[in-house]
């Protein structure tokens, strides 16, 4: 890695944990909430509330995980269609949720990649999802993150009216506090939103790491080179180690 790049992380790692320990611990507000977990892809859920859906399975209370996409388009592949990909994700899924001790998955069936177009239609699904499941709490991507699908579900899920809302940071942990991708356009708020002193609320991962270890070990699809083709697009493994350390954070949506 360039000299560059070593800087970068360095800096990602110094704000991840200076926000992690400004952060209020929420820990006490979620015991025994019903929980609705958003995730736009199989594994958002893992990477960004992990341990905190596994903490809340131990201890009894209700946890629904809803998948809006099938992943069909992570990556471009000679050897596996979408459709098969879309097949593998969603073992993959079940096997991550079953490491967090849920077994009420949704998959909601919109396109991968395709969720902007889609809004209108998200949004009313995901009404009827909290009218029918009534959780307490829905867990949704932050705005933040730079994937259009991560977007587009945090406007859905905020437009169909939740009861509670905290939205989890994925690419926007991994990219703070530099946004080396974003569009120029977007870094002032991006700025701003890493320099927030306020508003940070962390869950330790505390006994339940091992359990998000596991569920994020499932995802050998997301996490390898599965097939070895130099194409097949994977997770770098400072991303994977940077949903791994001592608290989840979030922040009210
Ligand atoms: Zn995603």
């Amino acid at each position: 890695m360039t000299l560059a790049g070593r800087a970068v992380q360095a800096a990602g790692a110094r704000w991840r944990r200076r926000v992690a320990d400004r952060a209020a611990d929420v820990t006490g507000t979620l015991a025994g909430r019903a929980l609705l977990v958003l995730a736009p892809h199989p594994d958002d859920e893992t990477f960004g509330c992990g341990a905190l859906i596994a903490r809340a399975r131990a201890a009894g209370s209700p946890v629904t995980v809803a998948v809006a996409t099938d992943g069909a388009r992570s990556t471009a592949s000679a050897r596996l269609s979408p459709a098969g990909l879309a097949r593998l994700r969603t073992g993959e899924l079940h096997a991550a949720c079953a490491a967090l001790g849920v077994t009420d998955v949704l998959q909601l069936g919109f396109p991968d990649g395709g969720l902007t177009d889609r809004r209108d239609a998200l949004t009313t699904r995901l009404r009827g999802l909290y009218r029918d499941l009534r959780p307490e709490y829905v867990l949704l991507p932050c705005r933040q993150d730079a994937h259009p699908d991560h977007r587009a579900l945090h406007e859905a899920a905020l437009a169909a009216g939740p009861p509670r809302a905290l939205a989890y940071p994925v690419w926007a942990w991994f990219e703070a506090p530099v946004f080396p991708a974003a569009a120029a356009a977007d870094r002032v708020a991006l700025w701003a939103w890493a320099a927030a002193r306020s508003g940070w609320l962390r869950v330790p991962t505390g006994p339940y790491l091992a359990a998000k270890r596991e569920a994020v070990s499932a995802y050998l699809s997301q996490t390898t080179n599965l097939t070895g083709e130099p194409g097949w697009s994977h997770l770098d493994p400072r991303f994977v180690a940077a949903f791994l350390g001592p608290h989840e954070v979030f922040r009210p949506a």
